[in-house]
């Protein structure tokens, strides 16, 4: 049996009349930057994500450097972040001028670890010391929320922004002591990606960054198109940011879907969790599942950990079931930060977990007769 990691073509198959209706609408009407398509999501995603401001933007990569770029954040400046994330993250911090600083993450949820930030300032080093700590950047990584309470309180204390990555998160909810918030609505900025492997995924590239603060949305929405107010005035350089009407009109009707595909991936990750049970396979840890929120995961990915996981990979890969590492070389590692100076070792619970994850097939469209077969083989490889 054939398991591919994700199946799009199985989402697009009934949406597929809807979906062409609203392409033929733009195609229509020959308005294909920002406009009214990309206006109405804009207003969707906002409610969607409790916040008071959505503004589209061309990637989810750009929706963080956008971020950045709007918080004033650059050359001199340092953002504490995770290095255990896809590599968007710390590039787009790179990529405005500022230092990435980094602090291991949880064990059991992978997202990054409080405390360490609180270590981190309460220990600023050596080597950073010419640097002013601006921000912190959480990924809120798999679809689950990084523990924000705390890192907000540490925010405050610092006077940092806090950037959310909620790439892999959209409408995931975080139980916080004030009641339960989204993905995105907690922060200074949440950004989120619409790449089409995303839970919310596009026909093409996409992002979005919400946020609470109505001048910043102000700012951020100049930002993404040259920073132009009015038109061919100029008072900052922004870029060429901005998100397409086709990928917004797409969006806009798999948004309807979106709770539906959550519910089902939570589904599926019980079914896997209960088919590991008893055995060497480690399976995700939902924190916030008795805390009395709807969406506690959003399962973007789930992600088991075995010791042998490169046999593990192996077997199954040979058992034709899509299989991936994410990720498996941490960021302070990676040739292109080798002048930030972090070693080996610097950060052992992220390092050890790349080294023992790996993302199963779950996808909604998933079949039980297809998770009983991924089940049976990786116990076979165990
Ligand atoms: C996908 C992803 C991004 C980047 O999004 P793009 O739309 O591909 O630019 C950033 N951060 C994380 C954690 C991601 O998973």
């Amino acid at each position: 049996m054939q398991v591919p990691l994700l199946d799009l073509k199985a989402q697009y198959a009934p949406l597929r009349e809807e979906i062409r209706a609203v392409i033929d609408e733009v195609c229509d009407a020959q308005y294909f930057i920002l406009g009214p398509k990309v206006v109405a999501f804009e207003a969707e995603t906002a409610a969607y994500c409790d916040t008071k401001a959505a503004i589209g933007a061309s990637s989810g990569s750009d929706a963080l450097i956008i971020s950045l770029m709007a918080l004033d954040i650059g050359p001199g400046d340092a953002v504490i972040t995770t290095p255990y994330t896809f590599f968007a993250t710390v590039g787009a911090i790179a990529r405005v001028g500022a230092t990435p600083v980094f602090v291991d993450i949880d064990p059991v949820t992978f997202n990054i670890d409080p405390a360490a930030i609180r270590n981190l300032l309460a220990n600023w080093p050596d080597r950073f010391a010419g640097l002013t700590p601006r921000a912190i950047m959480p990924v809120h990584l798999y679809g689950q929320c990084a523990d924000m309470d705390p890192i907000m309180e540490l925010a405050k204390e610092h006077d940092l922004a806090v950037i959310e990555d909620g790439a892999q998160a959209i409408g995931s909810e975080y139980p916080s002591a004030s009641g339960t918030q989204k993905a995105g609505a907690i922060g200074t900025t949440g950004c989120f990606s619409f790449f089409p492997s995303k839970n919310l995924g596009g026909f093409g590239d996409g992002g979005l960054v919400t946020t609470q603060d109505e001048a910043l949305a102000e700012k951020l929405s100049q930002l993404r198109n040259h920073g132009m107010n009015p038109r061919y005035y100029h008072k900052m350089v922004g870029g060429n940011f901005r998100l397409d009407a086709i990928q917004a009109a797409v969006l806009s009707v798999k948004l309807r879907h979106l709770d539906e595909w959550h519910a089902s991936r939570r589904k599926n990750a019980a079914t896997y969790t209960a088919g590991f049970e008893g055995s060497a396979v480690q399976t995700p840890t939902m924190v916030y599942a008795d805390a009395g929120v709807e969406h506690p995961h959003i399962f973007n990915q789930f992600i088991i950990r075995a010791p042998n996981r490169d046999a593990v990979k192996a077997h199954i890969t040979e058992k034709e079931i899509g299989n991936d590492i994410y990720y498996p070389l941490c960021l302070h590692m990676q040739e292109c930060f080798a002048g930030l100076g972090y070693e080996a070792g610097a950060f052992p619970v992220a390092e050890k977990a790349a080294g023992e994850v790996l993302a199963l097939p779950v996808y909604p469209e998933l079949t039980e007769e297809m998770q009983d077969y991924v089940v049976k083989s990786v116990l076979e490889a165990i």
